[in-house]
This record gives structure tokens, C-alpha cells and sequence, in this order.
């Protein structure tokens, strides 16, 4: 526990919403947590899941952290939380496993409390998968409570986002993410964090703590290559295919948006160490290029999870990356 920054103070709005329904007895059977990665959609669901799962919740409604459920779910054995989430990495959630997550649900409750189940992210369920849940939505067995995550809730069916009390968590205030940062999670240069994570503090505490800023600067460096015919964006994609997340293509993304914007306003790039090679990127390209590979990269990003050929995926988006540089009639069109 001692890892774990505190609750972010920007969730607390949220929080209190959750309590007071489930003080009153009107707590949702079905919630769906949504917004950007990054902001504690997380936080608040396993806080949540504290509380209902608890023997016997603190007077504020927190998990006593002594009894036994709590003691279950410190180790992550809890036989009344279901987790359901992709069995491989950038895969769907299949109807199978809705399935059991169903008859698991329709079952009494092992420590006679609330039976509670985490589906993250919400829109990796196939169509099949989306629709087996529903008889469980819209029929719910008692003291049951789903919560779904998804950074996309509007690719969930209309029917399952409808029988789901809706929560967006949104981004805090900038200077109030900084300071959260700095206090909470003690990071000394919040700024720095909170441009590479677009905003999203608890994206930013993960960056800080690990590696993935290097990663980042090195992914950019690539594309830089790429841009400048150091590097053969084939050999490139055949390195960038095989990663198991879509963080390359969020930052790809990121780039892009700042090229947009200094083509069209001449706002400089926020990334100072590249600046001039992002300037010079944009200079190469025009506003239509880069709006269309800003639009396929999100595309990308969106069908990961269904059974996209990834290594065709990137091999397209960077062979495009480096037409950007292209003199005009020589291939920009594919
Ligand atoms: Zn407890």
C-alpha cells in the first residue's frame, strides 16, 4: 500500500457521489466509469469495491482493511470480485468469458455481502461478449454490482451504456494535477510528466516511476530517422508491431497534434528538446497529410482489439509518416 499515491483529491467529487448513494440504498447495479486513461477510473472502482466488499467499513466508508474480505482482497483473492478483462493483451473480452462471469454473479454471495465485478476496459467485449451481459443488466440479481471502465464508452452497444449508470471522470485542473504530483506522489518536475502524459496525473506518477519517458524520447528519435531517410520505416514497424501496448500510437498521436498545431498557429512544440525537428516535420508536410494520419492513427488505436493486422497496421502509418518529407508528386499519394 505504501506505492500507492493517495486517492487523487480530483476523484473526491466522485467518491461522494458513489457514497452517498450506497448510504442511501440506491447504489446502481450497473455503473460505467468512463473518460480518459490515466485519471483513476481505476482508483475509484477498487475503492468502491473496498466498500461494498468490506465487513465493516469506516465511519468516513472506506474498507477497515482488517477483516477478512478486506484481507481477501489485499491479496487478490476476494471469491467475490470477478476481474473481467482480455485474456491476451490487446485482445477482446470473449462471450465465454461473459458467460461464466454471468453464473458467477448469479450465485450467492461466499461472505454475504455484495457480489461485485470489474470489466476493464468495457470496450474490448465483442458484439457476442456485449450482448451476453445484457439479460444480467437488465436483470440483476441482488446485491450484485458491475462496474464497467472504458476510455471509450461510446463504442459500448447503446443497450449495455443505457442500462449503466454513467460516470465520466474527467482531467483535474493542470495546476491542481502539478500539485498532486508533487505532494502525493512526490515527483519534483510535475511539468515535464504532465506534457508527456498529456494531462492525465496518475499516467504521469507511471511515467515518472518507470522507464517509459526514455521510451518515449526513443520512439521519437525513431520517427525523427524515419522522417530524415535514416531509418526504414519497414524495419521500424517490424519493432513497433510486436509491442504489447498502444502507448506508441498515443504519443504518435500527441506528436502529431502539436505539428497541427504549429502548421496552423504556430505554436511551438512543447517537446524543447525536438523542437526543431517537429518544426522541420511540419514544414515538410501540409495540414491535409497530417490530419489524415493523425485520423488513421486513432483509427488504429480503436481496432487494436479486434483482430487488426498490426504489423500491416504500422507498416502503413509509417510508410505515410515518411512520405510526409516527400518533395510534391513524388508518392505522397499511396
Ligand atoms: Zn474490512
Amino acid at each position: 500500500m505504501s506505492t500507492v499515491p493517495p486517492f487523487p483529491i480530483w476523484l473526491e467529487p466522485a467518491w461522494q457521489q458513489l457514497l452517498q448513494s450506497w448510504r442511501d440504498d440506491r447504489l446502481a447495479h450497473a455503473l460505467l466509469f468512463g473518460g480518459p486513461a490515466g485519471l483513476g477510473k481505476q482508483r475509484l472502482a477498487e475503492r468502491l469495491t473496498g466498500l461494498l466488499l468490506c465487513a465493516t467499513p469506516t465511519p468516513a466508508g472506506d474498507a477497515c482493511g482488517q477483516c477478512q474480505s478486506c484481507g481477501w482482497l489485499q491479496v487478490g483473492s476476494h471469491p467475490d470480485l470477478t476481474r473481467l478483462m482480455p485474456e491476451e493483451t490487446c485482445k477482446a473480452i470473449k462471450v465465454d468469458q461473459v458467460r461464466d462471469l454471468c453464473i458467477e454473479l448469479g450465485m450467492t454471495s461466499h461472505a454475504g455481502r455484495y457480489k461485485v465485478a470489474i470489466v476493464a476496459p468495457a470496450e474490448a467485449m465483442n458484439a457476442n461478449a456485449a450482448n451476453s451481459l445484457l439479460k444480467t443488466l437488465e436483470e440483476p440479481t441482488p446485491q450484485t454490482v458491475l462496474i464497467l471502465l472504458s476510455e471509450a464508452p461510446g463504442r459500448l452497444l447503446p443497450t449495455v451504456r443505457s442500462r449503466c449508470r454513467a460516470l465520466h471522470v474527467g482531467p483535474p485542473p493542470h495546476t491542481e494535477a502539478a500539485a498532486w504530483l508533487k505532494a502525493a506522489a512526490n515527483i519534483d518536475d510535475p511539468e515535464r510528466y504532465l506534457r508527456a502524459a498529456n494531462g492525465a496525473p496518475l499516467a504521469a506518477a507511471d511515467l515518472a516511476a518507470g522507464e517509459v519517458l526514455v521510451a518515449r524520447e526513443q520512439r521519437l528519435r525513431e520517427l525523427i530517422a524515419v522522417h530524415q531517410g535514416r531509418m526504414d520505416p519497414l524495419k521500424l514497424a517490424a519493432d513497433w508491431y510486436t509491442e504489447q501496448n498502444t502507448a506508441v500510437l498515443q504519443w504518435w498521436s500527441q506528436w502529431l497534434q502539436m505539428l497541427i498545431r504549429y502548421k496552423l498557429a504556430q505554436v511551438s512544440p512543447a517537446e524543447t528538446e525536438y523542437a526543431a525537428n517537429l518544426c522541420e516535420i511540419a514544414a515538410s508536410a501540409d495540414s491535409r497529410q497530417l490530419f489524415e494520419l493523425s485520423d488513421r492513427i486513432m483509427a488504429t488505436v480503436s481496432a487494436l482489439n479486434s483482430g487488426l493486422n498490426r504489423q500491416l497496421a504500422f507498416e502503413d502509418l509509417l510508410i505515410r509518416w515518411a512520405r510526409l518529407a516527400a518533395p510534391p508528386g513524388l508518392g505522397r499519394r499511396v
